[in-house]
């Protein structure tokens, strides 16, 4: 009869485990959903502010749509590929120390100088 007992609670105890697990999950999971749907209306007002430059440029004959469409094709070609793609570019040399830095920091980790980066670096 313990021994049942012991085998119930056990049992009970993992399923309450489990039930945590799936509400933890669940909870990331919708921390997830809430951080793309943030970042989709981020993209897409980006998108409109984008056409709207684009409007302003192409309406006071600054640019044509063809040229426009021949630099969006050379600025994918920069890796040799046209693939809808920016290539990466290689982390930028320290202006100080002459080390590599890594990651997107605005000065440099190991001595402390601003490093100047491509604004538009991915
Ligand atoms: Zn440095």
């Amino acid at each position: 009869m313990t021994l049942m007992f012991r085998s119930a609670y056990a049992a009970s105890v993992q399923a309450e485990h489990a039930q945590t697990s799936a509400s933890n999950a669940s909870s990331t999971a919708n921390a997830a959903l809430s951080k793309m749907e943030m970042m989709q209306a981020d993209l897409e007002r980006l998108m409109m502010i984008t056409e709207a430059m684009w409007l302003i440029i192409k309406e006071n004959n600054l640019v044509s749509d063809d040229e426009l469409v021949a630099k969006i094709r050379e600025v994918d070609l920069r890796d040799g590929r046209l693939d809808g793609r920016v290539a990466k570019q290689n982390n930028p040399e320290c202006p100080g120390c002459k080390r590599t830095v890594i990651g997107k920091h605005p000065v440099c980790l190991y001595c402390g100088a601003v490093v100047d980066r491509d604004p538009f670096a991915r």
